[in-house]
């Protein structure tokens, strides 16, 4: 026998035991998300290259060494999409999204980034984000943040952590880089090989570092704080009085920081200790350099992207309840007469009960082997037709998961009862 093929490191499948949190999750946000009017977004999975390179930035890590990069038939480079915030700037300024108008969108799907695979962190990954665009104000600063506080609620998951900061304006960002710089010159012998790099091109983003070996010396690197206008910081204050008054917590982190040149002010994270070095479950902020960059007209813009793994993973965790892969009820159909009468009979009960999941038996077996699938199905209920039952007009309903009795009933009042037990 040929080898099996397996998947590819760092891609899962999700089995069908799983797929029940996945649509309880992707269902509970799409809805938060819809009561506050976004509007989805579908963007392809395959960029130009010079997308990513132009928005992420060529000195960040997810361009120098996790993008899945090719060239096509035709020899033009494309990257599948390490995240959406590049398409969805993409597309809406290509369909005129952005002229003179608001916009609150959303997406959702898979994401590419060819990273070391370990626990929540993967090579393709799910993602949904929020993008919205011609909003400067901190207000709707402030409702992404309660949007993403509601969704918490709604999937019953306690205990996120809110971590907030400003990275100011891209000028007070550069008088802190020369202090950054002169800091990391201070503490050379401690960095490592890409932050070695990085001190020239991108020195904030060594703050964003994971290097253990680096964490102390990072940990007493100066802030931006001191170097803040009174624009950058009213807008951070409003921000934090209207999560105040809304009741919901957050601690200001000053080493919270995006290494991108587009970002301004606002950046936020919800962070677990559940999840271990893989904590962060949403991340978000300002860019309000980001459509200029790519060549339109400045657009003041704010989004954030959470990584539906991680969720799952805490989900798994804190309400593996929230779904099941239960069917209420699972047709037993010995003999051919029942296999046929029991598909028609089944749409009855959908025609009559459509909240309702029935399976019917198919594919024969004997009594006791249609049992065992039933069982294993889940379901709650049995209802069993045989010949015996055919030739006297009625239906068998044995209860599965309790020690109550069988009831033989008459096959007129089946939906009646079916009602009364299951459905009600
Ligand atoms: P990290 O610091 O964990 O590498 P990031 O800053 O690269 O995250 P973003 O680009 O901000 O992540 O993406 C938003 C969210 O997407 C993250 O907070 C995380 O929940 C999720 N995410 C990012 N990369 C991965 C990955 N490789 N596997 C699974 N989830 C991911
Ligand atoms: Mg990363």
């Amino acid at each position: 026998m040929a080898k099996s093929i397996q998947a590819i490191r760092g891609m899962h499948d999700v089995l069908p035991q799983q797929s029940p949190l996945w649509q309880f999750l992707e269902s509970r946000v799409a809805a938060v998300l819809a009561s506050y009017g976004y509007r989805e977004i579908r963007m392809p999975v395959l960029e130009m290259t010079e997308l990513f390179k132009r928005s992420i930035g060529e000195v960040t890590d997810i361009v120098e060494k996790e993008m899945y990069t090719f060239d096509d038939r035709n020899g033009d480079s494309l990257t599948l999409r390490p995240e959406g915030t590049a398409g969805c700037v993409r597309a809406a300024m290509e369909h005129g999204l952005l002229h003179n108008q608001t916009q609150r969108l959303w997406y959702q799907g898979p994401m590419f980034r060819h990273e070391r695979p370990q626990k929540g962190r993967y090579r393709q990954f799910q993602q949904i984000g929020v993008e919205t665009f011609g909003m400067p104000g901190p207000d709707i600063d402030a409702e992404l943040i309660l949007i993403t506080a509601r969704i918490w609620q709604a999937l019953g998951i306690p205990g996120l952590q809110l971590q907030l900061n400003t990275l100011g304006t891209p000028s007070e960002r550069a008088a802190y880089r020369d202090e950054l710089v002169a800091y990391f010159e201070a503490h050379a012998e401690v960095l490592d090989e890409d932050s070695q790099r990085r001190l020239r091109s991108n020195p904030l983003r060594i703050l964003d570092s994971k290097n253990p070996a680096m964490r102390e010396m990072l940990d007493a690197a100066p802030v931006l704080t001191s170097h803040l206008g009174d624009e950058s910081r009213s807008h951070l204050t409003f921000i934090c009085n209207a999560l105040d008054l809304a009741g919901v917590a957050y601690v200001i982190n000053p080493r919270l920081v995006r290494g991108l040149d587009y970002y301004a002010r606002t950046v936020f994270e919800w962070v677990t200790d559940r999840l271990g070095a893989q904590g962060t479950v949403c991340a978000g902020g300002r860019y309000d350099g980001l459509v200029e960059q790519l060549g339109g007209r400045p657009v003041p813009a704010v989004g954030f992207a959470m990584g539906l793994e991680r969720l799952i993973a805490l989900l798994e965790e804190v309400n593996p309840g929230a779904a099941t892969t239960a069917s209420d009820l699972y047709l037993v159909l010995v003999g051919d007469a029942a296999a046929r009468e029991g598909l028609v009979l089944a749409e009855q009960l959908r025609d009559a009960m459509p909240q309702l999941e029935i399976v019917c038996n198919c594919g024969g077996g004997s009594l006791k082997a249609q049992f065992k699938r039933a069982d294993r199905s889940g379901a709650r209920f049995a209802l069993v037709l045989g010949d015996s039952e055919i030739e006297a007009g009625t239906v068998a309903l044995k209860p599965l998961r309790s020690d109550d009795s069988q009831v033989v009933v008459a096959r007129e009042s089946v939906i009646g009862i079916l009602k009364e037990r299951i459905a009600g």
